[in-house]
């Protein structure tokens, strides 16, 4: 039975030494609370990093330690020395990736040895995992300190389920280029089957980064990504409902709950809640609580601001720097507005627990959540939650992920000092009845989207998720029938092999001339061709003078434009059918309008065709044009023997009376063969597939539909089906 296993980059549980005893407590965040509950009833095991530098350790400890995780939490310990935790975590993690991601590009450092840190204690997790993993477990990894997992994983386990949930923003793609190590970056998050960000925004910025920086087309937000489809969604966090909307009768809630109304009087209160961060906007906001005594100065000494920072990151320089302004800020505002017996700001730099925050939260007027850049904000929904009067209001920033939950809600642009005051105003001036309705739609929507609810979603949609893309049905892989396949090719004694080049026998390059043929490629297909059973043909787009410079001296024969020219081995060019081009002028001049306005865009001239490259063009641009492009073409070539066609990441216009069938036709009039197969990956194959007889072997390389009867993966199965078939 396949598993459950939960990666993130901190345990649930934190291991603390105490004199010479381990202390066990529960990690602070959203993510360590919310899931451990669904970690408990998956029975899942939990893998992660237990917070304790593992230097400080003895090798018994560390057994100990791993001993006591497993049998009381269900989690695996990732032990990360001092060092590793200083490069990986707060150098690439959060000097790196975290300001990058929040769009703070002049806090981003690019250091070569924090990257490699990266690197290394990602492999230090998937050697964990690895341990306890089985070919068909479910994986799901957490956020951006782990975003090279998913691949590592997928590298070996090419048949596991794999989730992957970034709990922070996914930037546009032109802040996400900047990244050196962006290729990397992407291709280990799309070892998942399932990618989940908070909002759809962050889905749209993911799915151009993939498309413009890997080349990657989506459909319904599913990425293409060599043989496998990636599911890309949303699926907003929720929080815990219950907990928040419920009724405490304790001793403790009841004195926090004494002591806030005793503090506020008769006053309004505003509150915030953050980790001290400086994509949380604090300084931001305590400009704009300025800006509101002096706009709205009737509320001096009627209002009082809870400005609750919980501390975070200390041990980096700028986070001091940040506390050290915020303390500024706030000295300054009290000592401009402060009476003798009224201080605006309250400042606590301190944590509080949620209980208490839950007794905050019941008596504030207003919350002011007012990040310049959040992943989600969990404390702006725990607020809605706790509201059980449905008498509070949020003043929220519209670059926090839950302002698109939250959209009934009071909307600002945190950078704007006049627009916060404003929101602050209405928030305590909005009616009673227009709050209870607002806060009644927040309460259906935080009730029903449940963290429980939130996770299920996930784990559901990893588990349904078909990872292959649905082939044609009947349409088998090779490796099904690979004994019948080489049974034929054995008892054969005429056997004839017609091979596509770009796609089928070598990846693409972007620059088509650099797809020339490897020595190991070429040893393979010359042993093929010696065999004097066999008699092998390379069937392609590409021109007669490259196919000849760069396999003209190999055994084979040899088919260029789509089948208009033959050479076989020895011989001289021979062509298929005899071309008129009186008609290229006038489609080399409409294409050549078109490829005028599309930067990057390449006309390129052939025998029988005219074809216009947009490889390199912007896809956005391409999907735009395309449509327009393909009904001016046709409507020009109409009622001539020409068609329009559309290949990969090219169109052409082309004589309809040349296509690879032609090659088929040909070859087979020389020789009657008892075994055939053919293999190509592009549409022009088709045509090869459709020209052969009944009992050939027609092999579609990649997937997509296809009139071939079986299909590989890629390029490299039908190099190693050739192998095997030279190797028998
Ligand atoms: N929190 C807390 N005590 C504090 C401050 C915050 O328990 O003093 C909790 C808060 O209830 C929320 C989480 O920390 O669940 C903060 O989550 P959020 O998404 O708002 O921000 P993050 O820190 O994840 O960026």
């Amino acid at each position: 039975m396949s598993k459950l296993i939960i990666v993130s980059n901190r345990l649930p549980v934190t291991v603390a030494k105490q004199e010479e005893a381990f202390e066990y407590h529960k990690s602070l965040g959203g993510l360590a609370t919310g899931l451990k509950s669904y970690h408990k009833k998956a029975d899942s095991i939990w893998i992660g990093w237990p917070g304790i530098a593992s230097n400080e350790l003895k090798e018994e400890e560390k057994a100990g330690i791993e001993k006591k995780l497993e049998s009381d939490h269900g989690c695996l310990p990732v032990f990360l020395s001092a060092e590793e935790k200083e490069k990986y975590y707060d150098g690439f993690c959060n000097n790196t990736l975290w300001p990058l991601f929040h769009y703070f590009t002049n806090k981003m450092e690019f250091k070569s040895d924090t990257w490699e840190a990266y690197k290394h204690v990602n492999e230090k997790f998937f050697r964990v995992l690895d341990e306890v993993m089985e070919e068909n477990d479910q994986v799901w990894v957490h956020d951006y300190q782990l975003m090279l997992l998913p691949g590592m994983i997928r590298d070996k386990y090419p048949q596991a389920k794999i989730g992957f949930f970034l709990h922070i923003p996914f930037p546009s793609n032109e802040i996400f280029r900047l990244l050196i190590w962006r290729d990397e970056i992407l291709e280990g998050v799309l070892g998942s089957d399932l990618i989940g960000f908070h909002t759809y925004d962050y889905v749209r910025h993911f799915l151009s980064s993939t498309r413009r920086l890997m080349g990657l087309s989506s459909h319904l937000n599913t990425v293409h990504y060599g043989n496998r489809n990636i599911r890309v969604d949303a699926f907003p966090m929720g929080i815990d409902y219950e907990k928040f909307y419920r009724e405490y009768t304790d001793s403790e809630f009841i004195e926090d709950t004494k002591l806030v109304q005793d503090s506020k009087k008769d006053m309004k209160l505003i509150l915030s809640v953050d980790r001290l961060d400086y994509t949380k906007g604090i300084p931001n906001r305590l400009e704009a609580f300025d800006a509101f005594l002096e706009l709205y100065p009737e509320y001096v000494e009627k209002v009082k601001f809870i400005l609750i920072v919980a501390p975070s990151r200390e041990t980096v320089r700028s986070y001091e720097k940040l506390k050290r302004q915020v303390e500024e800020l706030v000295g300054k505002i009290n000592g401009k507005y402060s009476t003798s017996n009224w201080m605006p700001v309250w400042f606590y730099y301190k944590p509080f627990t949620q209980k208490t925050l839950i007794a905050l939260y019941r008596n504030a007027d207003v919350l002011l959540v007012t990040p310049l850049r959040d992943g989600m904000n969990l404390v702006a929904k725990e607020y809605a939650a706790s509201r059980r009067d449905l008498e509070g209001m949020i003043v929220i920033s519209e670059t926090a992920g839950a302002a698109s939950e939250l959209g009934e809600a009071i909307h600002v642009n945190p950078r704007d000092n006049v627009a916060i005051a404003r929101g602050l105003y209405k928030a305590l001036e909005m009616p009673l009845e227009e709050k209870h309705t607002i806060n009644k739609i927040f309460h259906q929507r935080l009730k029903r989207y449940s963290l429980d609810f939130w996770a299920k979603e996930f784990i559901s949609s990893l588990q349904s998720h078909e990872k292959t893309p649905i082939i044609k049905e009947g349409v088998l892989n090779i490796g099904e029938d690979s004994d019948q396949l080489m049974k034929e090719y054995h008892q054969a004694e005429k056997r004839l092999i017609l091979l596509d080049y770009d796609g089928t026998l070598v990846g693409f390059t972007s620059i088509p001339q650099r797809a020339r043929p490897d020595q190991s490629l070429k040893d393979l297909l010359t042993t093929m061709g010696e065999n004097p059973q066999n008699t092998l043909a390379i069937v392609s787009g590409r021109d007669r003078q490259t196919l000849e410079k760069w396999l003209g001296d190999l055994p084979l024969h040899l088919v260029a434009s789509h089948g208009l020219w033959v050479k076989n081995y020895n011989e001289d060019w021979k062509s298929t059918v005899m071309l008129t081009h009186d008609w290229k002028p006038v489609v080399y001049e409409v294409m050549q309008m078109y490829s005028d306005r599309m930067p990057g865009s390449i006309i390129e001239e052939k025998d029988y065709s005219i074809a216009l490259h947009y490889r390199k063009c912007d896809p956005d641009m391409v999907a735009e044009k395309m449509g327009e492009i393909k009904e001016a073409l046709l409507t020009l070539v109409h009622a001539m023997s020409l068609g329009v066609l559309e290949g990969n990441k090219v169109l052409e216009v082309k004589d309809v009376r040349v296509n690879k069938g032609l090659a088929v036709a040909h070859l087979m009039r020389e020789n009657s063969y008892d075994f055939i197969l053919a293999a190509g990956d592009d549409v022009t194959d088709e045509d090869l597939f459709d020209a052969l007889p009944s009992h050939a072997f027609s092999i579609k390389v990649g997937f997509g539909s296809t009139r071939a009867a079986y299909y590989v993966d890629d390029w490299r199965a039908i190099r190693s089906l050739l192998q095997k078939l030279k190797g028998s």
